[in-house]
């Protein structure tokens, strides 16, 4: 099936024709599927210039008029759950229960978001005045998304950048680009005209979404190399403010009083969910020297068991990576861990079929200085590394730029204590699969990113600026 040039960029409430266009690949095949437009600059421009439009009406509506509107918007995601879905599994490559999922979770989160009101706070009040706090929406947001997650992760940005009264300009990765289009026209039928835009294109679109003077705010969920990119870049056209969530190379630490065979299946999906295209993935697990075997054994058995295929046949559990940069990395760094010695206890190569697929590997015998322990691997790989005490766990799960979450497994609640006043990440799972909830915080520390915003509480630091105001009685 092709389905050539039948999407469009949602300006303005209108859906605005691709003047050039870029090929979506199937990645459960390898081959183009459709094509989706390439925004040029001048409508990007034409996309600020609506969006800052649209902003000076919706940040007077109240609270609750944004709120229904917001709830309309959800209702339809909702609605159009089975074509969202699909469209995302043929361009994402995730398998069709997952991709339900994203599309659920994402219409939950903009009805979860909608009731976050904003309010002035009164710092100080007695006989001779007040000293309110208030909080004001920036203006245009622009929120730039990666291909893991695409719908969810650019409509996080987007649901809690709207609630607060800024308006969004939108751009999907090139990779996955269709889903977060076709919201754009759910979009177009339920919120204001210019409120919520969607403009797609290549990595260049970012970067004039990061220099654009009309832009107020850039939300960035994506590499940490882009994400540096992005804060340079703000910083040198206006001092546009940025939030960062970016990389990971998460520990998971399993200490030796803990039944290996009662975690393995949380710790196995912790990694492998979404074939590792995960930022908080559990990317290097540390087991104590007495229970690694044990470990890696019950993992091997998990990798061997689950099924690997096109997302939409039956029963499929991992899909293939979802793009050929990111499947070549994965399979040089599965060489390079063979050139260093690594044991692949499974897997270990890719899958003799067409697309992007690398069968579940599990890989012993592996330590620092090897690629798939030094970099986000981000991919179904997961090394089993050893250790012999808890300070030298913790120094070496800290060893690492990225700080996004780390996971520890015990019933040792001294060693609870030691590694939570001691890791560096910006999430802490005890005993815990990996997690992400509405009304948590989510974000990482170091180079995982600055300033979290994905869910919730955060939405005031994220995306309004704090205006004091003195009144005298
Ligand atoms: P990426 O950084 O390559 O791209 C992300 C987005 O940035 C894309 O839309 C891309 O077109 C755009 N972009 C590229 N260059 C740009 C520039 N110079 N200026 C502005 N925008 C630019 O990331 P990716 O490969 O799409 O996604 C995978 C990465 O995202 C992984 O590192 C993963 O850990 C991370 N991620 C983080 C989180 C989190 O919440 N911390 C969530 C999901 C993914």
């Amino acid at each position: 099936m092709n389905e050539a040039k039948a999407f469009a960029h949602t300006i303005g409430g209108r859906a605005v024709a691709g003047v050039g266009w870029f090929d979506v690949i199937d990645p459960s095949t390898g081959s183009v599927f459709a094509q989706a437009p390439d925004a040029t600059r001048g409508q990007l421009d034409l996309a600020v210039r609506v969006a800052r439009e649209a902003f000076g009406k919706w940040r007077m509506l109240a609270h609750s008029e944004r709120v229904a509107a917001l709830q309309s918007f959800a209702a339809r995601v909702r609605a159009e759950i089975e074509g969202l879905s699909r469209l995302l599994t043929r361009e994402q490559g995730k398998p069709i229960t997952s991709a339900q999922r994203e599309v659920r979770a994402t219409a939950d989160r903009i009805d979860g978001l909608a009731v976050l009101e904003v309010k002035p706070e009164i710092l100080r009040e007695d006989a001779s005045g007040r000293v309110l706090l208030d909080y004001q929406p920036l203006g245009v947001v622009g929120a730039i998304a990666p291909w893991n997650a695409p719908l969810i992760l650019a409509t996080q940005i987007a649901a809690q950048a709207l609630v607060a009264g800024n308006t969004v300009i939108v751009k999907p990765s090139p990779f996955t680009p269709l889903t977060t289009l076709r919201l754009g026209e759910i979009a177009a039928e339920t919120l204001p005209a210019g409120v919520f835009n969607v403009v797609s294109g290549g990595n260049a679109l970012g970067q004039w979404m990061t220099e654009h003077p009309g832009i107020d705010k850039i939300g960035f969920v994506g590499s940490t190399v882009t994400g540096k990119k992005v804060m340079a870049s703000a910083a040198n056209s206006t001092l546009k403010r940025v939030s960062l969530e970016l990389g990971g190379n998460d520990p998971a630490i399993v200490l030796d009083d803990v039944d290996v065979d009662a975690i393995a299946a949380r710790l196995f999906w912790s990694a492998f969910v979404n074939s590792g295209q995960i930022c908080m993935a559990v990317k290097r697990v540390f087991a104590h020297e007495s229970v690694a075997e044990r470990l890696i054994d019950a993992l091997a058995g998990k990798a061997r068991q689950v099924k690997v295929g096109s997302g939409f046949e039956p029963d499929v559990e991992l899909g293939p990576l979802q793009n050929q940069p990111q499947y070549e990395k994965v399979l040089a760094i599965l060489q390079d861990a063979r050139e260093r010695g690594a044991r692949f206890v499974t897997g270990g190569s890719a899958l003799p079929r067409p697309g992007y697929f690398i069968a579940p590997t599990i890989v012993a015998g592996v330590a620092e200085g090897t690629r798939l322990v030094d970099e986000e691997q981000f991919g179904p790989v997961l090394p089993v590394l050893t250790f012999k005490t808890i300070e030298e766990v913790v120094r070496r799960a800290n060893a690492t730029r990225y700080g996004l979450a780390a996971s520890l497994f015990t019933r040792n609640q001294h060693v609870v204590r030691e590694f939570l006043r001691r890791v560096e990440c910006g999430m802490a799972h005890i005993n815990h699969g990996t997690a992400s909830q509405a009304h948590v915080p989510f974000g990482g520390v170091k180079d995982s990113g600055q300033g979290a915003f994905s869910i919730g509480p955060t939405v005031k630091d994220a995306f309004t600026n704090i205006k004091t105001i003195y009144v005298k009685t």
